[in-house]
């Protein structure tokens, strides 16, 4: 699948529900009304969701959120998924998650055929984890993602860089994660959804973050790429592969190679637009997969050219979904 912009389509991104049993304070507000229950995917249409992309030329599967691994009965769809990558359908089948569950899944992850996973930390202190993600246990992540760890998956930490929160320990996360042998790529905060606090008060441009840890490490820039926007640095002495995604001070739209679906079928071309094609009814109207493989490539005709997100004090979200919904 090619966009308008000769940009080849590789990459689906698959929230599977748009619940949580977290409420980072950059995600969510407190009190979240969810998407009721009959309006999600059932798990046969997100299988029949995934194999169509596939067929239409799509080799990366993330599955994520929400937090995908609070959806009872997950694994049973990651097992079948699991199945596309062991026949070379696909080349890799992902996850994103906050870890919290990852202790009793990481062994039949692992089974299913998932090789790496993003685990969310934002600190790795454990009463700033508690408010950041707003009543979150720091010590039964750090036990999901050793466990991932000895089922033989191989974890990238993400963490959301915020003034005032954590931006004075991004160095700790970079030495922690060398010393645990975890890739790690740290993010700007976007402008998606409504919140409790002012966005212009949590946002630090990563270049900020940049110069302070060349303070305290060697960095080294690579050509290391894992199909998105992240550009990667190596830590001279760990071998950490420390990435930079850098939506706001730095737009890499032009190498975009995805597209998102919600948990209730709604497909977006791009995060940070509100342009999006229902994949729910087509899947919903008939047994074939015709109507689905058409709306699918009539939203990558549409695909935007890039999203045009800015932090500025009292500017309402760029986008009125949070990310919880487009599926991070
Ligand atoms: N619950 C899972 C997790 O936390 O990893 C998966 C879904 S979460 C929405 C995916 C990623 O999006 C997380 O790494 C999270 O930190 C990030 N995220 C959420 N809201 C964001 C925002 N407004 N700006 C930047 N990143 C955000
Ligand atoms: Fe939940 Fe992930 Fe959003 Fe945190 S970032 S509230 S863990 S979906």
């Amino acid at each position: 699948m090619i966009d308008p912009f000769g940009r080849k389509i590789s990459y689906v991104r698959v929230s599977v529900t748009d619940r949580c049993d977290l409420r980072c304070v950059y995600c969510m507000s407190e009190n979240m009304v969810f998407k009721p229950k009959p309006e999600l995917l059932s798990f046969d249409e997100l299988e029949r969701l995934c194999t169509t992309f596939v067929k239409l030329g799509i080799r990366k599967i993330r599955l994520t959120g929400g937090e995908p691994l609070v959806r009872h009965g997950i694994m049973g769809l990651i097992d079948r998924l699991g199945g596309l990558v062991k026949s070379g359908q696909l080349d890799e089948l992902t996850l994103t998650t906050n870890g919290t569950q990852l202790v009793r899944h990481a062994e039949a992850l692992a089974k299913a055929g998932i090789r790496r996973i993003n685990v969310s930390i934002d600190t790795l202190d454990t009463q700033r984890f508690a408010a950041v993600t707003r009543g979150g246990k720091l010590d039964r992540v750090l036990a999901g993602i050793e466990a991932a760890k000895a089922a033989g998956i191989h974890v990238k930490v993400n963490t959301v860089a915020l003034r005032g929160v954590n931006e004075d320990e991004i160095g700790d996360l970079v030495a922690w994660c060398g010393s645990q042998g975890h890739d790690l790529a740290l993010i700007e905060t976007m402008p998606l959804g409504e919140i409790a606090d002012d966005r212009a008060d949590q946002y630090v441009s990563l270049a900020t973050i940049r110069r302070s840890l060349e303070r305290r490490f060697a960095l080294r820039d690579i050509d290391y790429r894992t199909g998105g926007p992240a550009r990667y640095a190596e830590v001279i002495g760990t071998g950490t592969r420390l990435g930079f995604i850098t939506p706001m001070s730095h737009n890499f739209c032009e190498a975009c190679n995805r597209v998102r679906v919600t948990c209730t079928g709604t497909m977006y071309m791009c995060l940070g637009q509100e342009d999006a094609v229902d994949l729910r009814a087509p899947l919903r109207a008939s047994e074939g997969d015709d109507l689905l493989e058409s709306a699918i490539l009539k939203g990558i005709a549409r695909k935007p050219k890039g999203h045009e997100f800015v932090i500025e004090r009292y500017a309402p979200a760029a986008v009125r979904r949070h990310m919880s919904v487009t599926g991070g």
